[in-house]
């Protein structure tokens, strides 16, 4: 089987030669594992932060050893009778084609007419999830809330944007980064308004988007972006502060946001989070947002690549935003 494997440690933004595809023999299972083949491999941008060699969220990537990440696929061999053959499954072992693994490491996916499996990397998957836990739970949304989100034609924000409105935001308003993906967000996602970062200072152009100010952050990039939201937040604005893409392949600490003190005279709260301690909210989550993607409530978009071999150049093309919605690389049938 072909696996990828780190080669060096990047500084600044990765490139190519950071990474390996290496050929592998592939063990059969031992008793209570499986061997999955790979269908759709997700690329992330918190992978970015286990390239490095100090501590992230997620364990950090050691060089030699195969990169990870989440994967759906199907298992082709097994012996464990609690994930049989042919099951669809979630594991965190994907940038290779063929893995085995305990089967304890395995979640059976239920079979869903209409969906595509990369949905459990996306709408349906860890994205998801932290669209709703974010904006739900950490920025406490309500009705009649004014919303602003931050790398809103992702996959995590273009979600944020949408659940809003299914739940009476009074307007969301997104920024992104090309004009292709605001006239996206305005024109087919719903978002009320929309603008193009690179077109002027931030906090300038979220005045002209967000004239009555915001009630809600939910943060993607962090930086400009953090620093433009606190200017326009409303009294006792809440934000979640998801992400802070513009600094990951920063090589010295961003300095930070020069109007905090306003987080007092504005009462604002200002929570961070990871999804992973968010699990509780799984079960509601899948249940409403499946229901909500079978209905077509939901405006989904992926960009898919296809090739194990393509995984990489699919990586760098996400920190760059070469994504509309979820990027998902397609490894097999
Ligand atoms: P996206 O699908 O949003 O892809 C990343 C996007 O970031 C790109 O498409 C690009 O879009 C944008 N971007 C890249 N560089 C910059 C920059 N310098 N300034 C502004 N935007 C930039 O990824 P996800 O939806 O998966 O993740 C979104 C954010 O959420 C990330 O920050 C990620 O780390 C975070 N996250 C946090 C989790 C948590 O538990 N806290 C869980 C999951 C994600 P554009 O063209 O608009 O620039």
């Amino acid at each position: 089987t072909r696996e990828w494997q780190l080669a060096a440690r990047p500084h600044g933004e990765p490139t190519p030669d950071d990474f390996r595809l290496v050929e592998l023999e592939r063990p059969d299972p031992a008793e209570g594992q499986v061997a999955v083949r790979m269908l759709v491999m997700s690329v992330d941008p918190y992978m970015r932060g286990r390239m490095n060699p100090g501590k992230s969220y997620a364990a950090r990537w050691e060089i030699g050893e195969t990169m990870k990440g989440g994967a759906v696929g199907r298992v082709v061999a097994s012996r464990s009778p609690a994930v049989p053959e042919g099951a669809l499954v979630l594991a965190d072992a994907a940038w290779r084609d063929v893995a085995v693994l305990d089967a304890a490491h395995v979640r059976v996916l239920p079979e869903l007419p209409g969906i595509p499996p990369s949905y459990h990397l996306g709408v349906l998957g860890m994205p998801g999830l932290t669209a709703w836990a974010g904006l739900f739970r950490l920025a406490e949304f309500r009705e009649g809330d004014t919303v602003f989100v931050s790398g809103a034609a992702g996959a995590v924000g273009s979600l944020v944007g949408q659940f809003a409105k299914l739940n009476g935001a009074a307007a969301v308003v997104g920024s992104a980064g090309t004009p292709e993906k605001v006239r996206w967000l305005t024109e087919e996602v719903g978002f009320t308004r929309a603008f193009d970062y690179h077109d002027g200072p931030v906090a300038e152009l979220l005045a002209g988007a967000a004239p009555e100010g915001i009630d809600v952050f939910f943060d993607n990039v962090g930086g400009e972006h953090l620093e433009a939201a606190i200017g326009a937040f409303n009294e006792f604005g809440r934000g979640a502060l998801c992400g802070a893409i513009s600094g990951y392949n920063a090589t010295e600490p961003a300095p930070g946001p020069r109007n905090m003190f306003m987080m007092v005279t504005k009462k604002l709260s200002l929570r961070g989070f990871i999804v992973g301690d968010h699990a509780d909210l799984r079960d509601e989550f899948t249940t409403k947002v499946t229901r909500m993607v079978t209905s077509g409530d939901l405006v989904v978009r992926e960009t898919v690549r296809e090739g194990l071999e393509n995984a990489v150049d699919t990586f760098l093309d996400l920190l760059r935003g070469g994504n509309t919605g979820k990027m998902v690389v397609k490894l097999a049938d």
